[in-house]
């Protein structure tokens, strides 16, 4: 391992690849057996931690003399010991004695660090009698599975852990909305001793993946999926892969998608691998958001640079913005806001950019496609399936490209509202079966219909897509729905939701990071 200073910063270049902090990666280890606890340290260093968390109160039986020193001398990682009681939310349901007794054994035989808890912690200093065996270093610890407190009774809890004797000091909260994580990096980035401190909960996730940034000793970045031994805690495989843990530094900015439900967003892998391509200082999360307004006022640093907004929240995004693109404006919706170097807040809407510009591409490579400098849209009648934000998206778009515009939704009333906006005709779905004014038309299925799993679902019949040259639906799962197989049977070319999805997100990535979006790449990780 070498070190080498770049930027200020020490950058590490070991046999997995640049490291441009120190934050660690503990892998929480929990087995029925001390074999299995074995198997599991193997299997945390092949799969990249720097350190293990040996959770002895998860082992059903085990000998603390010999089984720690087994333990410590097989272990291929720095060793963290942790013996968590039931009353802390752990396992272990015995006497504080013998739970004492093994964790000074682990000290005593060569562990690294051991966790003890808060509310123990003054008698277990007692029960050393002042005496710390070995180089062992003492994480105190304290866990609120209720709640995140204010800052101020966060910053009494971490003066009560330092005097208690920590040598690293341990804190973890839960997360009740996303912006309880501010508190807690409030309070990490000011502690002048080691900390880790971790917002429980999916609405915390940020507080674990930017412990770097925010100057923690470790994360927690668990072996398998959903092996967790807290709530909310990432892979190590997502750590280092997903969110590109291993090149965050304090001045990394932060991009993000804002939306509820948002786990399933395949956008950070689209953009952090992206970033870590070219370089650029950025990491880009998954935000659980439930109040947008609290959470644009919450994080309103110019760390936090730049986000997309999906459903249900791009309404009450374009209220958040101080400057909306009026395209974005008419359409009621932003899909992203940028951070300007002023702190003031940008919205756009690249969902129109991103459909109209695959639709214009899919026409221009078709054999009936203009190929004049104009848009090959122009002219053409364009049949909009659904009024909500991707439908009004589109509407808009077609109109400003010289489309004539109709609407066909199943609240018939809101298909009016749109068409009388865009200067269009409506249609009810079941009239678009037989609407057939011309050949040559452009229909666009916008709303969820034929989304997974509801993939045998369609919105037209099949015999009624003969009158359209193209084909387009907003819908990606699955990429070829059954409007575009019919299609595509009939004749018409297609235009798929992933390459909406890939446009609107190349006109992000250059909104955010000022780049050239990598578009090749782009459409690699889709088709993956
Ligand atoms: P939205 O604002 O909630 O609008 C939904 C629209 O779909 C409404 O017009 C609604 O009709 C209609 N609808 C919903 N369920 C229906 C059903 N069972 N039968 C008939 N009509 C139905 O949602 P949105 O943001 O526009 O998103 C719509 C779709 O576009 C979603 O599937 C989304 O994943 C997709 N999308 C894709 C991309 C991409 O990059 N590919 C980007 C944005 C959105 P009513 O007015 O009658 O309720």
């Amino acid at each position: 391992m070498e070190f080498a200073v770049e930027s200020g910063l020490k950058t590490m270049e070991s046999g997995e690849g640049i490291r441009r902090n120190q934050a660690l990666i503990c892998a929480p280890l929990m087995a029925d057996t001390v074999d299995q606890m074995v198997d599991l340290m193997h299997k945390a260093k092949s799969k990249g931690a720097d350190i293990v968390e040996i959770r002895l109160d998860h082992l059903k039986i085990f000998n603390p003399c010999s089984d720690i020193e087994k333990m410590i001398k097989v272990c291929p990682l720095p060793t963290l010991f942790t013996y968590r009681p039931l009353w802390e939310g752990g396992q272990y349901a015995g006497d504080e004695k013998s739970r004492f007794e093994a964790l000074r054994l682990a000290m005593e035989l060569g562990a690294d660090h051991i966790d003890i808890e808060l509310k123990a912690a003054h008698e277990f200093n007692d029960f050393l009698h002042g005496n710390k065996p070995g180089k062992c270093k003492v994480i105190i610890s304290s866990h609120n599975y209720d709640n995140t407190p204010p800052v101020k009774d966060l910053g009494n809890l971490i003066t009560r852990i330092q005097a208690a004797g920590a040598d690293i000091i341990k804190f973890a909260t839960t997360a009740l909305d996303i912006t309880d994580v501010a508190r807690v990096f409030q309070i990490t980035v000011h502690s002048q001793v080691p900390i880790i401190a971790m917002v429980m909960g999916e609405r915390g996730l940020m507080s674990r993946i930017l412990c770097p940034k925010f100057g923690g000793y470790l994360t927690f970045g668990t072996l398998e999926a959903g092996q967790v031994s807290a709530p909310g805690q990432p892979t190590i495989e997502e750590l280092v892969n997903l969110y590109n843990f291993r090149l965050l530094e304090p001045d990394t900015k932060v991009f993000g998608i804002i939306g509820n439900p948002v786990s399933h967003s395949k956008s950070p892998k689209l953009y952090n691998e992206a970033f870590k391509s070219v370089g650029f200082n950025g990491v880009y999360l998954h935000l659980l958001v439930d109040d947008v307004p609290k959470f644009f006022r919450t994080y309103s640093s110019l760390d936090f640079a730049g986000f997309s907004v999906t459903i249900p929240h791009k309404e009450a995004a374009l209220a958040c913005c101080d400057e909306v693109d009026p395209v974005a404006k008419s359409i009621g919706a932003v899909n992203c806001v940028v951070r300007r170097p002023d702190g003031k807040l940008f919205g756009c809407n690249t969902d129109y950019v991103g459909a109209i510009s695959s639709i214009e591409d899919g026409l221009r490579g078709s054999q009936n496609g203009s190929t004049g400098t104009g848009s090959p849209l122009a002219g053409k009648l364009f049949v909009v399936i659904g009024a909500g934000g991707a439908g009004k998206a589109l509407a808009y778009g077609a109109k400003e490209k010289g489309a004539r515009v109709a609407i066909a939704n199943r609240t018939y009333d809101r298909a009016r509202e749109l068409a009388d906006v865009v200067g269009g005709q409506a249609l009810s779905l079941a009239e678009l079966d037989n609407f057939r004014p011309e050949k040559g038309m452009i229909l666009a299925n916008t709303t969820s219909i034929g989304m997974h799993p509801k993939v045998n679902d369609t919105p037209v019949s099949k015999e009624a897509l003969a009158n359209y040259m193209l084909v387009f639906d907003a819908v990606y799962t699955p990429k070829i729905t059954r409007l575009l197989r019919e299609a595509a049977e009939s004749g018409a070319q297609i235009v798929t939701g992933v390459d909406m999805f890939i446009g609107q997100a190349y006109e992000q990535y250059e909104r955010f990071t000022g780049l050239p979006a990598p578009k090749v790449q782009f459409k690699k990780i889709m088709e993956n």
